[in-house]
């Protein structure tokens, strides 16, 4: 009984330290299901997020990845202006043998049980398809295939954002947004990666790319003419942008000291290994930090276009608004001498704290 007490307090501590409101785990021997769902925060809305699977090794390292990134979701629909709350899902497993279809239909009764709380849509290690079978149980899922009605593969949207956040920051250094003759170095040429490059290259812009999968770097070299570069050579080299579309935490000590970037700016989720600090040392070394979770919102917008009804039109108006709103935050960084994601953050959470306002009134 103690002994169990003390795991419950301290899940229960880590919630309060980081604000969250709610956290359930999933458990379906028969379907092997194990997932931990956290929802965050839902003053602007139902929490919506996407469900990882990835093979953690304690459930505790789960725990504290669904935390981190569903608290992002937060700050991520908060600056965006969506009405959105910020929440993930997290499926411990190895997703490339250990899914079947009874397990996301049965993950997808958990959601139904939430009650629209939370909305899913795919994330590293989910496809279209699971949302396809989650969208059997429950209509809280959002990202399912066009040919049934839905968004489909968010990516092209969100490199479409990442490539404005760049030319909001190029315009803040160099004086002008056009890109022609700048060069940048994307880490990870997947999904996003790769329609980034495409973007980047009809602009006539200098392109380095890096990936783990050699195959996929040749094929993407050939086909943009981009610049193939080991992993090794990123954080050393002459470029102006430095893109990181694969990982997160790739911005920390070891790299930073490295870097002759003027700019990064990429897709990757929580590239900061530690937010405060390396948002400092960026500032303190002139690099200009494009936050991830604003550039990168395209995803989510398009998401969310598929729960509203909203039309190509509108999801393409609302991923435009991600250039404005990189030149408030830096704008703000320089007005108060503050990293660009403390600025972010800040309003972010403006936000927040003012529709809890106007919500209290009958
Ligand atoms: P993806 O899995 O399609 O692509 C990731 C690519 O990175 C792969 O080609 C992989 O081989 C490569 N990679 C992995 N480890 C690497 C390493 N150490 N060095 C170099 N390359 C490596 O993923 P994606 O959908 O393109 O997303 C990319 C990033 O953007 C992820 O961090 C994701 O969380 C984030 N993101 C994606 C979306 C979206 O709409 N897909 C939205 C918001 C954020």
């Amino acid at each position: 009984m103690s002994g169990n007490s003390s795991i419950v307090n301290s899940v229960l501590d880590q919630l309060s330290a980081s604000g969250h409101k709610k956290v359930v785990y999933c458990n379906d021997p028969d379907t092997g299901l194990k997932a931990i769902i956290a929802i965050h925060d839902t003053t602007l809305g139902p929490a919506l997020g996407g469900t990882r699977m990835w093979s953690y090794t304690t459930e505790s390292e789960a725990l504290e990845d669904v935390l981190r990134l569903s608290s992002a979701m937060t700050y991520k629909a908060a600056i965006t202006g969506l009405n959105l709350g910020g929440g993930k899902a997290v499926i411990i497993g190895d997703s490339r043998k250990g899914k079947s279809e009874a397990m996301m239909r049965s993950y997808g009764r958990f959601i139904k049980n939430l009650n629209g709380e939370f909305i899913t849509a795919e994330d590293v290690g989910t496809t279209t398809k699971d949302m396809e079978y989650i969208r059997m149980e429950t209509s809280h899922v959002t990202g399912v295939p066009e040919s049934l009605g839905g968004a489909g593969n968010p990516a092209p949207t969100t490199a479409k954002g990442v490539f404005l956040g760049i030319k909001a920051c190029v315009k803040e250094v160099f004086g002008t947004d056009m890109l022609a003759g700048r060069s940048v170095v994307v880490q990870g040429i997947g999904n996003v990666g790769e329609h980034l490059v495409a973007l980047l290259r009809a602009e006539n812009v200098e392109v380095y790319i890096s990936d783990i999968n050699e195959e996929r770097l040749q094929h993407v070299a050939r086909t943009y003419k981009a610049k193939p570069i080991g992993a090794d050579k990123i954080f050393g080299l002459d470029a102006d942008i430095y893109a990181p579309c694969a990982l997160g935490a790739t911005v920390n000590d070891k790299t930073i000291n490295k870097m002759k970037f003027a700019i990064i700016a990429g897709s990757a989720n929580n590239q900061l290994a530690d937010e405060n600090k390396h948002g400092q040392l960026l500032l303190e070394k002139g690099i200009l930090f494009a936050p991830d979770y604003l550039i990168n919102a395209g995803g989510l917008i398009s998401c969310y276009s598929e729960l509203t009804g909203f039309g190509k039109k509108r999801t393409m108006q609302l991923t435009e608004n991600i250039y404005n709103a990189t030149r408030d935050v830096i704008k703000m960084s320089k007005t108060d001498n503050i990293p660009t994601i403390w600025a972010a953050n800040r309003i972010a959470e403006k936000r927040i704290i003012d529709i809890k306002k106007i919500k209290s009134s009958f």
